[in-house]
């Protein structure tokens, strides 16, 4: 059996599968914020509730906000910034009495997508969160490229590619640069520009369902946001070419994106050539645990 752990910013969601890939049980609790040790004692604790709900013992992979440095061994870049500058998966594996294997949510994505989800079997995959946030994550033959900075896939803070003027600086990202593809191709990214735009200020839930309704405004942001998309991908492509871009998140549910990207990407990638299928998230919001999960992979 593997269980992965998804430890989110306000919930810890765990889930155990089979060797097939089959959900067994699965469980969530609201993540102790600002508490690390709480942290540590809450996943410990799903671990246990998930081995005497199916009566067996797992191995036990992690998806989190942030990644591990290769250099220090600690958690860095995590927005749950209570997980920053620790030792969580010495401190995780020491606490549930074997090893545990820890990797960004959005690599868990793309892990989750390339081993039974809608990239099955692909080779380069590259997975895409468009949430709250946007993050981007690698996986090469079902596993995690993390690289050796842990930044393999963090596309998210990069900078918006072909600026046009009203669009240079950009936005402040929390990470202290301008302009990132976060502060623009995201639930955040949606709100703030449609808001600077109209004056109004709605959810991006609220503009994406005005959007199919065929409100102008709505129209008008969200094709900014697809030209935009399609900009940061055709930088993705220009760099790895992977074989496939599968998107999570909440924005990922918006179908137009499907129809839209594969029309706009030729605009921008190096040639005109783009035959990348952009594809969604077979498992949506299960594809973070999932992946948790498929840290340890099939032997193959
Ligand atoms: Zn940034």
């Amino acid at each position: 059996m593997r269980i992965g752990v998804d430890l989110g910013g306000t919930k810890i969601e765990a889930l155990a599968i089979d060797e097939n890939g089959e959900e067994l049980t699965r469980h969530r609790v609201n993540t102790p914020r600002n508490d690390y040790n709480g942290t540590i004692a809450a996943i410990v604790e799903l671990v246990h509730l998930l081995e005497s709900a199916t009566g067996r013992t797992g191995s036990v992979g992690a998806g989190i906000p942030g990644s591990i440095s290769e250099k220090t061994g600690l958690v860095k870049n995590a927005n749950s910034t209570w997980l920053n500058g620790r030792v969580l998966d010495k401190d995780l594996s020491a606490a549930l009495g074997r090893e545990v294997r820890i990797a960004n949510d959005a690599n868990c994505l793309a892990v989750s997508e390339a081993t039974d989800g809608a990239a099955a079997g692909k080779h380069v995959v590259f997975g895409v969160i468009l949430g709250t946030g946007c993050g981007g994550g690698v996986a090469i033959d079902g596993r995690v490229h993390a690289g050796p900075n842990g930044t393999g896939g963090e596309w998210g803070h990069n900078p918006l590619p072909w600026p046009k003027p009203e669009e240079n600086p950009g936005p402040l990202c929390y990470c202290g640069k301008r302009g990132c593809m976060e502060m623009w191709v995201s639930g955040t990214g949606l709100a703030l520009d449609y808001k600077q735009t109209t004056g109004n200020q709605r959810t991006a839930r609220e503009i994406i369902a005005a959007f199919e309704a065929g409100e102008k405004d709505a129209l008008n942001v969200v094709d900014r946001l697809e030209d935009r998309l399609a900009r940061g991908l055709a930088t993705v492509i220009n760099i790895l070419d992977p074989d496939v871009f599968v998107l999570g998140g909440g924005l990922s549910l918006a179908q137009h994106l499907y129809e839209s990207l594969p029309k706009r990407l030729p605009n921008y990638v190096f040639g005109g050539e783009v035959d990348t299928p952009i594809l969604q998230a077979k498992f949506g919001d299960s594809s973070g645990v999932r992946g948790a999960a498929w840290l340890w992979p099939l032997q193959r």
